[in-house]
């Protein structure tokens, strides 16, 4: 059986194996597979796995012995998953593996917006302590985080997750979602609309998948009705952003300060606004990566081609 990784390297950049793929049959690892290439790179594989390299139709199409898509991540949407259910192509994915992972990120954000230790330590690092008249100084508010309100938008796995961390921290949770599981509600947690969560929260993080309803979530209209000097986090994804909007709203001092693992466009263009904004942070979508949440994804994608194999599929989004 001739299986095809078209993206591997941010999967396994070298501290992961691929043994477990490798087992069933003869593997190809590509790093990374520019668009044009992909027709050419799968042609008589049975199998394919891509991480965020698009599977078009016309590459399903091309390949009449293709048998099984596997996703090396939760989201699906580089695969056209209804032309794979035509070709009679199983396309399973990775739901869950980052949880844990994403919601320490999340809150690892916050606290830098709280504490600036990265900066702080730099400026140590550049002299400014040595050369400082008193015995400490700090170059932003402190800020901390116990008896403040965090909003969540998107209160899934992660947005719980995450909501669970913060009130370890002492803070309350106002979640909001589309689905309410009253079960989840505490003296410390509990669900409102959009609107009250907005009006409502000190810091703000994003949770909800991007859909058609959630694509801008975060613009001047919904800016508007936050609290003075609130804090965003979003580890979702980009587009729930309207960047210029949250761009003005850090330079007017609205927002006191945003961070970001995800921007509309990846990577990051240099004319993205974000990147024009004061009091802002951006990481290079890795809040998914530490190896143990990889290792989690690996093991998962193994489960997933020996279900396919065993002729009982799992995470199957295309049925
Ligand atoms: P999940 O499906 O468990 O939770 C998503 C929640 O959003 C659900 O409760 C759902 O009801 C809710 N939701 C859907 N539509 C909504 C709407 N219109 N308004 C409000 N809530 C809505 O997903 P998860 O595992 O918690 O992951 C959340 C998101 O995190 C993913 O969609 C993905 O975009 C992102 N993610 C990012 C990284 C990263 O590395 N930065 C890694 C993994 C996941």
């Amino acid at each position: 059986m001739k299986i095809v990784i078209l993206d591997g390297y941010t999967e396994n950049p070298g501290d992961l194996s691929w043994e477990g793929i490798e087992k069933f049959g003869d593997l190809t690892v590509y790093d990374r597979t520019p668009e044009d290439k992909v027709i050419e790179r799968i042609s008589g594989a049975e199998i394919v796995f891509t991480n965020k390299t698009p599977v078009s139709k016309a590459a399903i199409e091309s390949n009449p012995k293709l048998q099984f898509i596997g996703v090396l991540a939760t989201g699906y949407n580089i695969v056209n998953v209804a032309a794979a259910k035509e070709a009679g192509v199983v396309v399973s994915n990775i739901p869950t593996y980052g949880t844990d992972a994403v919601a320490q990120y999340a809150m690892a954000l916050l606290l830098e917006m709280c504490h600036h230790v990265g900066e702080h330590s730099d400026c140590v690092k550049a002299g400014e302590w040595t050369n400082n008249k008193d015995w400490c100084f700090w170059n932003h508010p402190l800020i901390e985080l116990a008896g403040k309100t965090l909003g969540v938008i998107g209160f899934g796995r992660i947005g719980q997750r995450t909501a669970e961390i913060a009130m370890a921290f002492g803070m309350n949770i106002l979640a909001y979602d589309e689905y309410q599981n009253k079960a989840l509600e505490s003296d410390r947690c509990r669900y409102v609309s959009l609107d009250e969560l907005l009006a409502n929260s000190d810091a703000i993080s994003l949770h909800c998948p991007l859909f058609p309803s959630t694509e801008g979530i975060i613009n001047k209209d919904t800016i508007a009705k936050m609290k003075d000097g609130v804090m965003i986090i979003n580890t979702s994804r980009g587009p729930l952003i309207v960047e210029a909007d949250l761009r003005d709203a850090l330079n007017s001092g609205k927002v006191a300060g945003a961070a970001v693992d995800v921007v509309s466009t990846e990577p990051i263009k240099m004319d993205n606004p974000l990147l024009q904004a004061k009091n802002m942070i951006i990481t290079p979508h890795i809040a998914w990566a530490p190896k143990e949440s990889r290792k989690r994804l690996m093991d998962i994608a193994v489960e997933n081609l020996q279900a396919f194999v065993n002729g009982s599929p799992e995470n199957v989004v295309n049925k």
